[in-house]
């Protein structure tokens, strides 16, 4: 499936203003569910987001934004599945620091994407009406 050019010049832009060294990457993945996750330094947006018509352009905006910063605080690949393995254990301090880590994507995703709270609230909504909060960040 082939990823809007608009979306990969945002991702690269919002890359720029956080100085990020690593290349990031943006890819598709198969599922209907909308949706995205970072692994490493890369993005995979599901295609139930990017083929959902009900959703805004500034939801898949605001997911890679989510994403990025995720990539930006390192909290994609091992450092996540290990919280995520203590949080489903139990541990109360993975949980709090994974609840923490998805504020932070939000608030900081919002402000790198310029988009308005209202907008990330739509989006957000829709997102949820389709039965997902919009990330999915095990990897
Ligand atoms: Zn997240």
């Amino acid at each position: 499936m082939r990823i809007n050019p608009q979306y990969i010049n945002q991702m690269c832009h919002m890359a720029e203003k956080l100085q990020m060294t690593q290349q990031v990457k943006l890819k598709t993945e198969k599922n209907r569910v909308p949706g995205a996750r970072a692994s490493g330094n890369t993005i995979y947006l599901r295609s139930g987001l990017l083929q959902n018509e009900t959703l805004p352009p500034a939801a898949i905006t605001f997911v890679i934004a989510h994403e990025l910063i995720h990539i930006h605080y390192r909290e994609t690949g091992w450092n996540r599945a290990k919280q995520n393995l203590l949080s489903f254990c139990g541990n109360k301090k993975a949980s709090a620091l994974i609840l923490l880590s998805e504020l932070r994507a939000n608030i900081e995703g919002r402000k790198l994407a310029n988009l308005t709270p209202d907008e990330v609230e739509n989006s957000l909504t829709l997102m949820y009406a389709e039965g997902n909060n919009g990330n999915d960040d095990n990897e």
